[in-house]
């Protein structure tokens, strides 16, 4: 059996050696971080510690950082925030999305509806960029908040925050990026971007699942959405995950953007080139200004989810961009948006590479695809 392949870094990383020694050790960190006595104190200035990393590298106060249990919780936390203004206080609610947010935006803004909450959908243009024309003509007196991911897990194209940003502060509006996918894979500076709340989940990063972080401008502008003990400023009662704290601090420390986008660039553009020159008929959609790692393809005449099939099968760990619902596999909201028609959107395959992917990995995943494509073809 050949060596598997991972493909799927966006889906999410393996844990860096180093980070699981953390890991580990943060185990031993047992107390309480909201105990008075030496070992909570002790778990508390682990906590902290952590905090200030991430607020020297988010260029943000550490007071303006609450740790969550994920990046869909952050998400879920900002936009169900606004029930409170609409049920308790009264007050009309409207919020904008892009077209290609994560589904723990778009499933979200959908149940804010059924407490009267109301939102627009931005279109992107086809390469993924928000539609600024569209994107100002959507604002209405009521709205409250846009939420406009800063980069995309599909075709990992980059928006201009500052620029959305900016146009929403003119409207007094809040703004919300999800960067979970731009964390770690390009610079992420709160106070360049102007934003208001910010998403990011740590296993992007190398880092173990279960924990995430959401950055607040200002704590008046948020609710809890967990209720309870007074942890995070009585913004996100639970106690916190220490020993999943304490690791990622380690894989903050390892972050070297310049680097992984060198490195990921150029597995990128070697495995661009490999499937150019060996497999006829496929269709790139991923933006080539945006994230460096992400590669989304269509091989014509293909189905997509029976492509990824074979290609476990074959040993190569890779996602489609469609998604299982009640059984039927809906194309990806994502290639919609761009404009891909049904048949191709449903053909296609996203690589996503990181910091252990190597060049010989692309062509062993090309000469495995090769022969796969040419079987489902024949
Ligand atoms: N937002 C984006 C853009 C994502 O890609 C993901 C995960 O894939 C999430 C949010 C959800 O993050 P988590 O897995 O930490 O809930």
């Amino acid at each position: 059996m050949s060596k598997r392949i991972y493909c799927d870094y966006n889906a999410t990383t393996p844990i860096l050696p180093i980070v699981q020694k953390a890991f580990m050790k943060g185990l031993s960190f047992y107390g309480n971080a909201s105990s008075l006595y030496a070992l909570g104190r002790e778990a508390k200035e682990v906590m902290e510690s952590t905090r200030e990393s991430l607020a020297a590298i988010l260029g943000c106060y550490p007071d303006q950082l609450i740790f969550t249990s994920s990046g869909t919780e952050s998400n879920n936390q900002v936009l169900k925030s606004l029930i409170y203004d609409k049920v308790v206080l009264k007050k009309d609610v409207h919020i904008l999305i892009s077209a290609i947010e994560h589904s723990s935006i778009f499933d979200t803004v959908k149940v804010l509806l059924e407490y009267g909450v109301e939102y627009d959908v931005v279109p992107v243009t086809e390469n993924g960029k928000i539609d600024i024309d569209a994107y100002k003509a959507l604002f209405r007196t009521d709205t409250r908040l846009v939420s406009i991911m800063m980069a995309n897990n599909e075709i990992g194209q980059v928006q201009d925050i500052e620029l959305l940003c900016q146009i929403a502060r003119e409207k007094s509006v809040l703004f919300h990026t999800d960067a979970v996918q731009a964390f770690g894979k390009m610079d992420v500076k709160v106070t360049d971007l102007g934003v208001d709340f910010l998403s990011l989940s740590a296993h992007k990063i190398y880092a173990p699942k279960g924990l995430g972080v959401l950055f607040v401008k200002d704590d008046s502008m948020l609710k809890p959405l967990l209720d309870g003990a007074h942890h995070e400023r009585s913004m996100r009662a639970s106690t916190e995950n220490i020993p999943s704290i304490f690791a990622f601090k380690t894989a903050l420390e390892q972050l070297d953007v310049a680097s992984y986008q060198a490195h990921t660039a150029d597995v990128r553009s070697t495995f661009v080139s490999l499937l150019k020159a060996h497999i006829p008929d496929i269709v790139f959609h991923h933006a080539l200004a945006g994230l460096t790692n992400t590669v989304s393809v269509s091989f014509e005449g293909v189905f997509g989810h029976h492509l990824a099939m074979n290609c476990d099968l074959e040993g190569i760990d890779v996602s489609t961009g469609s998604a299982c619902s009640v059984g039927a596999i809906e194309p990806s909201h994502v290639l919609r948006a761009i404009g891909v028609a049904d048949d191709i959107n449903q053909s296609t395959l996203r690589f996503s590479f990181g910091l252990m992917s190597t060049k010989q990995e692309c062509e062993d995943v090309v000469h495995r695809l090769k022969r796969i494509i040419a079987r489902m073809r024949s």
